[in-house]
């Protein structure tokens, strides 16, 4: 992997457990697709630690931006939680199997926790360079930890093509409860023809890949990193 030196250029708290970070790149521009992630790379007691973090901006030039949730328990996301702007941090190019595969068939995202970081990307790209219907289902604990909520609630009264889509596992409210894949058959008129998006942790992901199947979806209308299954 090759690393290469950003700039922290500001640090901006999004919701209790989370900040978002915007970087400029010292020396090049990233050529990459909205759902691909970067490598953060640093040094702790004389080890070195990488962790893959998803860009939630579109390409553009010598920047970008990264949401990171914090563990208190984690190595690198209380590391990256203290870092200030002005500050210089090693990332790697730009790699992973997520991105939109055909800009003409309809899509639906389907998320939790941080997994919405290459979803909001990949939606936002789809809005620009897409030609079908958009469905964007998130699931998280409460209504406060909903990454992107103010962004994806503008984007759907903007967007007429757009519906999105919110279940909470730990509050109760007026909108949807339980795991959010569980919706995702009662929610769309029909699951043919449209290609599938998957994020979240893995048990999440095989999940839901199980369930789209056994409502007949295709695996090749299925798409994830690919590792989740490995990891169960
Ligand atoms: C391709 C890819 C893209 C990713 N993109 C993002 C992103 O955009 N934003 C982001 O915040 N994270 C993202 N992650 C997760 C990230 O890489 C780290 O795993 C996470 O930030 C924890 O790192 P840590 O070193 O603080 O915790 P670690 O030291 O690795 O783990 C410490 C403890 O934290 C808890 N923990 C860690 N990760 C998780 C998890 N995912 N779910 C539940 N509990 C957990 C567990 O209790 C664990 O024992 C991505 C992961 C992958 C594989």
């Amino acid at each position: 992997m090759t690393y290469e030196s950003a700039t922290l250029t500001a640090v901006t708290q999004t919701t209790p457990t989370v900040k978002h970070f915007q970087f400029e790149l010292e020396e090049s521009s990233w050529d990459f697709e909205p759902g691909q992630h970067t490598v953060l790379r640093f040094e702790d007691d004389g080890e070195e630690v990488e962790r893959p973090y998803t860009m939630i901006n579109l390409p553009e030039d010598d920047k970008f931006a990264l949401a990171i949730k914090k563990y208190p328990d984690g190595r690198a996301t209380p590391w990256i939680h203290e870092r200030q702007p002005g500050e210089e941090i090693d990332f790697a190019e730009p790699s992973g199997n997520l991105k939109i595969k055909d800009y003409d068939k309809d899509v639906v995202f389907i998320s939790t926790g941080t997994g919405a970081t290459p979803m909001y990307a990949m939606l936002r790209d789809y809005l620009k360079n897409g030609s079908g219907k958009s469905f964007y289902f998130h699931g998280e604990k409460t209504r406060e930890t909903i990454l992107f909520k103010e962004g994806l609630e503008l984007l759907d009264t903007e967007e007429d093509s757009l519906n999105v889509f919110f279940s909470l596992t730990d509050e109760d409210w007026s909108g949807a409860q339980g795991y959010v894949q569980e919706h995702v058959p009662e929610e769309l008129d029909s699951l043919e023809d449209k290609h599938f998006y998957i994020c979240g942790v893995p048990a999440m992901v095989v999940q839901t890949e199980e369930l789209l199947k056994e409502e007949g979806v295709e695996e090749e209308r299925i798409i994830t990193e690919g590792w989740e299954s490995d990891a169960v």
